[in-house]
């Protein structure tokens, strides 16, 4: 295993993400980064001011969003002007149909561009042996050296029933289908990514499938 790695994990809504990044960050003592989290914190900011997708994507004046990071653990939680949305807001009905309208305007990915590259160096200025990040576009923009690249997809019935065991209403197909079809940073795997179907498989048989790549890096 490398000295100090980074991992990128890309996927649909509800293809095991999020619960594949918290296991790896734990197991190896990796910077645990939700890139989701963050176009959601945009999403309520903007929704806060009354700034519609139109109006951000028309007029951005995005300086006024500063960002930074609080560390929790292993995680890495995106502050917006000092402040961190809790996860039920983060992940109510109204960001859940919402968020991917936001995440398709480009000045709104730029803007979240350098800050999440920059947890690279945060995680290791924080001495974890490496960072997991989660997203769309981590393996194809944020992080192309990565180094493991991993794709999640799993049916739509199974991640549809794991959003309603999140206690979620969530239209993932509609999300996945903005996010897909999106000219900027669309949702798509790399040519160097490992696909990992998460249908059939435990969150046990998941992570011991990926401890391996990582031990073998
Ligand atoms: O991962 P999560 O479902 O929380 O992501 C919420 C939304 O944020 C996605 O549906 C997508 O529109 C956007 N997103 C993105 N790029 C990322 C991560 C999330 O566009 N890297």
């Amino acid at each position: 295993m490398k000295k100090f790695t980074v991992i990128a994990i890309d996927g649909g809504a509800g293809t095991g993400k999020s619960t594949t990044a918290n296991l790896l960050s734990n197991q190896f003592n990796f910077l645990h980064v939700d890139t989701g989290s963050h176009y959601r914190a945009i999403t309520a900011a903007l929704l806060d001011s009354d700034i519609s997708p139109v109006d951000a994507a028309e007029s951005p004046n995005l300086n006024k969003i500063k960002l930074n990071s609080d560390i929790t653990g292993k995680k890495s939680v995106i502050t917006i002007n000092g402040f961190s949305y809790q996860q039920n807001i983060l992940r109510s009905d109204k960001i859940n149909s919402s968020v991917s309208s936001y995440a398709s305007i480009p000045s709104i990915r730029l803007h979240l561009f350098n800050y999440q590259k920059s947890q690279v160096e945060l995680a290791r200025s924080n001495h974890y042996s490496g960072l997991v990040m989660e997203g769309r576009d981590i393996g194809t923009v944020i992080l192309p050296n990565a180094d493991l690249k991993l794709f999640l997809t799993a049916d739509e019935t199974i991640r549809s029933k794991r959003r309603e065991l999140d206690g979620e209403s969530d239209q993932i197909s509609i999300r996945d289908h903005l996010d897909k079809t999106r000219k900027i940073a669309p949702l798509t795997q790399c040519n160097d990514s490992v696909i990992i179907d998460t249908t059939q498989l435990t969150k046990e048989e998941v992570l011991s499938h990926i401890s391996q790549l990582v031990h073998n890096l």
